[in-house]
């Protein structure tokens, strides 16, 4: 993979910061969720983040936006999840974490503060992180609400799949000649005007 979706140059940041503002294409958030249940829900998400330097150091804080769907897992429906999740990470030159081995001491405070990751020196990718973020944001179970009873136990489910319980006239018709639905439908107007 030679292009990034998120990419910094961090020959362009000063102390005092520079914002981007990058689509979160739904093409890629549907490559990236590939072997995960959930997927694009179809809009661009957007990440929002201010970066600067700190020596070397490239300090990143932000938001990260995002539409998912993924099947409710107790009864399939398809259940939205809005990431909304605000970002903070620390991009360290790789080989100055190399480097380190033995000085631990003076990274542990930054580690604790925010996500610590390796760039080039040259360009911070945020690729991965963002990527990683957006996962951890996916329930393990996700639920299309809180008291979801399950599978509906409805014999009519694996043939009505908007899972909107059909009417008793939709069933009506199901079972009758086509060529008689007028009919059918022009009787229950009378029957209504009776009532
Ligand atoms: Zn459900």
């Amino acid at each position: 993979m030679s292009t990034h979706e998120f990419e910094i140059p961090a020959r362009e940041l000063d102390a005092a910061g520079k914002s981007f503002t990058f689509p979160v294409r739904a093409a890629w958030l549907r490559g990236i969720l590939e072997d995960n249940q959930a997927t694009a829900a179809g809009p661009d998400g957007v990440l929002e983040i201010r970066a600067s330097k700190s020596g070397t150091d490239v300090v990143v804080t932000g938001s990260l936006k995002a539409e998912l769907t993924s099947p409710c897992g107790r009864c399939l429906t398809p259940t939205d999840i809005h990431v909304a999740q605000q970002i903070t990470a620390l991009y360290v030159p790789a080989k100055e974490i190399k480097g380190s081995t033995g000085l631990d001491d003076e990274y542990e405070f930054a580690a604790e503060e925010a996500d610590m990751l390796p760039f080039d020196g040259d360009t911070v990718i945020l690729d991965e992180f963002v990527r990683d973020e957006l996962i951890l944001e996916i329930p393990m179970i996700p639920l299309c609400s809180e008291d979801c009873a399950g599978m509906s136990p409805s014999p009519d489910a694996g043939r009505d799949t908007s899972g909107a319980p059909s009417s008793a006239l939709e069933d009506e018709e199901a079972s009758i000649d086509p060529r008689l639905l007028p009919l059918l439908r022009l009787k229950k107007q009378t029957e209504r005007k009776k009532e």
